[in-house]
């Protein structure tokens, strides 16, 4: 939809007054009852930027894409007042409800009822207010080269119905936004709400103005990064905990996931959990993979980068030893990934008990164990897939506390471990 230039800003659409969101709008609005034990009495998560009066939320939809949303309505491409034609994009699973949604503490950094808002909310939709889904379910192939060399290697045998003869498993897979309920997020962050509010509003460079104004609005909609599920199997079959289930729970690493980069084990991790998940699926079981965008340790991919320059340039180079220290001297921690909102997800699925956890990482497995959930085996990443530049990696985190069935190594092995120079 056109409209007219602004005369003082040419090209740009005129969008008319500026509203401030501090103190206006969404007053009467319809409230959220976080952990309400059904959506009717929860109430519907409203972050639309249309009708101001409907708002019940700080920030809006889809997480960090909401400023490319911004960039489209800035350039004349997308109008403020469309609305999601939702026909036939209803999940193809049904997944809960699940006792663990009616916890407020339980989960509290996506919306359980995300997915089932057109089924939710009717009558709301109806009259006309912006109700949109943040969570969307659909069905896949994955095909992938390290699986086809499994079945080539004879590790995997295609069944025809979850591993197809042409190498493709068959997935059912959820994207999920996040949806933050901020007095259980500064619960599990052991600050209080008030600080919570003041610092995420100080630390966006003031993005935010609601969260220290609208104490009132308890649910924000945070710009950043979701998560994406793969579910091989039955999806109901995750609440069972008489099923097997193989489950990784892995943090974005573009270089390695993506493009292959040697330096970390990442993609060979994430390859290994799926070909598990398979066997475990083959076997009756269910298998899950969540993956959550928390580039490079949520520090992200120019800090990253930067981190590799220290490793390989430091006097001695590369080892593991000081693989830790040079992440804390350029980014000021050694992980910004705090896994406490991770097992959220887990909970959502109504998982009560993990047979096969597909990760070495204590931080993962402290953060499952101390929600509530039952890890029975920990599998390791086989040594054989661990790339020759990566031995740096694994061995530190294996030295600072990362489950391996294998010894520890020692201080004077950390010294010897070597990676490649730049
Ligand atoms: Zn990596």
């Amino acid at each position: 939809m056109a409209r007219e230039s602004d005369p003082r800003t040419p090209g740009v659409p005129n969008l008319g007054h500026i509203r401030l969101t501090s103190h206006s709008g969404g007053l009467h609005a319809p409230t959220i009852t976080w952990g309400a034990p059904t959506a009717a009495a929860r109430g519907p998560v409203i972050g639309t930027t249309s009708t101001r009066a409907h708002r019940n939320v700080i920030g809006t939809h889809s997480g960090s894409y909401s400023v490319y949303r911004a960039l489209a309505v800035a350039a004349g491409a997308l109008s403020r007042e469309h609305r999601a034609d939702l026909t036939n994009t209803s999940p193809t699973d049904a997944i809960g409800p699940y006792p663990q949604w009616a916890d407020p503490m339980a989960i509290v950094s996506l919306d359980p009822w995300g997915a089932a808002v057109a089924d939710a909310f009717p009558d709301e939709i109806a009259a006309g207010i912006d109700i949109r889904p943040t969570i969307a379910i659909t069905k896949a192939h994955v095909i992938l080269p390290e699986i086809a060399d499994a079945i080539a290697k004879g590790r995997l045998v295609p069944d025809g119905e979850i591993l197809l003869d042409s190498g493709a498993a068959l997935v059912t897979k959820a994207a999920v936004e996040p949806v933050w309920y901020l007095p259980g997020v500064a619960d599990r962050f052991g600050c209080s709400e008030a600080e919570l509010r003041r610092v995420l509003f100080e630390e966006t460079g003031g993005m935010y103005p609601e969260l220290v104004t609208r104490a009132d609005l308890s649910v924000f909609l945070p710009p950043i990064g979701g998560q994406t599920v793969y579910i091989f199997g039955d999806a109901r079959d995750l609440a069972d905990p008489t099923v097997e289930l193989t489950a990784r729970v892995h943090d974005e690493c573009n270089g390695s996931d993506v493009f292959g980069s040697d330096i970390c084990t990442c993609r060979p991790y994430l390859t290994h959990a799926i070909e598990e998940c398979i066997l475990g699926t083959q076997r009756g079981g269910v298998g899950l993979v969540a993956y959550s965008r928390k580039e490079g340790r949520a520090l992200g991919e120019v800090t990253k980068f930067l981190v590799y320059n220290a490793r390989k340039r430091q006097a001695g180079g590369d080892t593991a030893d000081q693989y830790f220290a040079r992440t804390e001297c350029v980014a000021g921690v050694q992980d910004m990934r705090f896994q406490e909102l991770m097992p959220d997800i887990l909970h959502w699925f109504g998982i009560r008990k993990i047979h096969r956890l597909v990760s070495m990482s204590n931080m993962k497995y402290d953060a499952i164990t101390g929600s509530g959930i039952e890890v029975g085996e920990r599998v390791n990443i086989p040594d054989d897939l661990v790339p020759a530049d990566a031995r740096v990696e694994i061995d530190a985190k294996m030295a600072a506390g990362y489950f391996t069935p294998g010894p520890v190594p020692d201080a004077d092995q950390l010294r010897n471990v070597k990676g490649r120079g730049l």
